[in-house]
């Protein structure tokens, strides 16, 4: 029989994810993949991939969470990332406290509370800056590789200030400083700051109940963690697998664990 438990997908606007766990709610395995156009083709073409590789024959929960979450027909529910990021990190972290989530179109700001659920959260999902999709875009005109732009950016201590908040006038921004021969990396710390700062006002908006904790693809990014323990005077934990979090509460939620 197949140790699997229960499988959690993350259909997000940027990366699909899924995490299957045992009955303890230990994950048994993952699967990351940048999100295509018809998001429930690939996640149908990744379930069975996951559960072959497990060895996965019969019915297993299964439950969705992101943003196409209500596409994917083989869920057997369907739940709000606020939620499972909430559940994932509990669980990992075993603390309750602020969990700031970015990921590649929107931001959170949730307060975890004693038993693992939302208690309070706030949401940016209106506008790209604030979110992983601003360094995205601005990293691709600059020619960065996603994974090297925190590095990048800490690579220096010139930093210049980056004033429009909006994604594309941040880009003509930039694009101008590339005129006048300023350093890439600081600029890419400049951009880094703008977005920190979007995030930060929202923190300071819900409150910060210690321990402050990061999840979602922009956790990777060390220069973003870094940024926020400066402006909130505020160690910032991560999970084990930041970016696989919401598909991990996801699983959680039907597992007995
Ligand atoms: P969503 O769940 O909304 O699809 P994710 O939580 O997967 O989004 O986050 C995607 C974002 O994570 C990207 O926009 C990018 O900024 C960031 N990201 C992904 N991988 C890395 C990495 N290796 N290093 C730094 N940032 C990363």
């Amino acid at each position: 029989m197949s140790q699997v438990a229960s499988i959690g997908i993350d259909a997000g606007s940027t990366t699909c994810k899924l995490v299957a766990v045992d009955h303890d709610g230990g994950v048994v395995g993952s699967r990351l993949e940048p999100t295509e156009p018809r998001v429930e083709i690939q996640m149908r073409r990744m379930l069975d991939e996951l559960r072959a590789d497990l060895g996965v024959h019969g019915e297993v929960p299964t439950v969705a969470t992101g943003y196409g979450r209500k596409l994917i027909k083989e869920a057997t529910r369907n739940v709000t990332e606020i939620t499972c990021h909430a559940k994932g990190v509990f669980r990992d972290l075993g603390r309750a406290g602020t969990l700031i989530d970015i990921g590649g179109q929107d931001s959170k700001v949730i307060q975890v509370g004693d038993d693992g659920r939302p208690v309070d959260f706030m949401m940016n999902d209106k506008c790209a800056a604030g979110t992983g999709r601003f360094l995205e875009h601005t990293a691709a005109r600059l020619g960065v590789p996603v994974e090297e732009l925190g590095g990048r950016a800490l690579s220096t201590n010139d930093e210049e200030s980056i004033s429009s908040t909006c994604t594309v006038f941040a880009e003509s921004e930039i694009i101008s400083l590339i005129a006048r021969g300023a350093d890439l990396d600081a600029i890419l710390r400049g951009l880094h700051r703008s977005l920190v700062g979007r995030v930060v006002s929202m923190v300071r908006s819900v409150g910060i109940v210690p321990p402050l904790m990061l999840s979602g693809g922009v956790a990777r990014n060390e220069a973003v963690r870094r940024m926020i323990a400066e402006a909130t005077a505020q160690d910032v934990i991560l999970p084990r697998d930041p970016q696989l979090m919401g598909a991990y509460g996801a699983a959680l939620l039907t597992c007995a664990a």
